[in-house]
């Protein structure tokens, strides 16, 4: 499903009406989640747990603080500009995601960097069906982050990408991404591009 694209909005007017929406988000979002979003990484840090389990608790925790954003953001199902992009997730997310839905990762010996400009339009990732999400429960934290708070998708379409000014306004949760790279504990983790741990997607059960 395509979004219909505002051309007569200026750069300087979606920057403005996002930077409302984020403040608006904010504001919305109680001071206790609030709170237990900043206690995140700390609460992981003492978790004595299976990192599974831990992960779990990070990715509820994005989704509870994310429900506030439904209103404000662009998003929509069937929207798919972003399941195109480079997926980067970590070993112990790939086993997640491999349990969750019954299929078996890749094993990586060690990290695959990417450059953002190898992906495009013809890079979907291969859990994206019909142009929607086909492990919607199980998908990674960074797709879960990845929120739009224009007034459309303009800056999420492929040819839009690599303009200068190219920059998708979303909130900037810290706390979560601190807490996933304590997930790994001592450990290094290896990290690469979904398509990396999953080429075929859910045909690998
Ligand atoms: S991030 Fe962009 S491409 Fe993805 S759903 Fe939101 S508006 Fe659509
Ligand atoms: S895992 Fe799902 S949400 Fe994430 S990029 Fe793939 S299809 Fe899109």
């Amino acid at each position: 499903m395509s979004i219909p694209i505002h051309s007569e909005v200026t750069p300087e007017q979606r920057r403005a009406l996002a930077t409302e929406k984020l403040d608006q988000f904010f504001a919305t979002v109680p001071p206790e989640l609030k709170a237990r979003v900043v206690a995140l990484p700390k609460r992981i840090g003492q978790m004595n747990a299976k990192v599974a389990i831990k992960l779990h608790e990070v990715l509820k925790t994005a989704d509870e603080i994310f429900d506030y954003a439904g209103k404000y953001a662009a998003c929509t199902r069937g929207c798919g500009h972003c399941c195109h992009v480079h997926v980067p997730i970590a070993d112990f997310e790939a086993q997640f995601i491999a349990t969750r839905v019954g299929i078996k990762p890749v094993s990586l010996q060690r990290s695959i960097p990417h450059n953002r400009l190898e992906y495009s339009g013809a890079t979907p990732c291969p859990f994206l069906k019909n142009g929607e999400c086909s492990i919607y429960d199980a998908r990674p934290l960074t797709c879960r982050m990845h929120l739009n708070f224009d007034v459309d998708a303009y800056w999420c379409l492929h040819e839009n990408w690599n303009k200068p000014d190219a920059e998708i306004p979303r909130p900037d949760i810290t706390p979560l991404m601190e807490a996933y790279h304590l997930l790994a504990g001592k450990a290094k983790p290896v990290v690469a591009d979904i398509r990396d741990f999953f080429p075929h997607g859910t045909q690998d059960r």
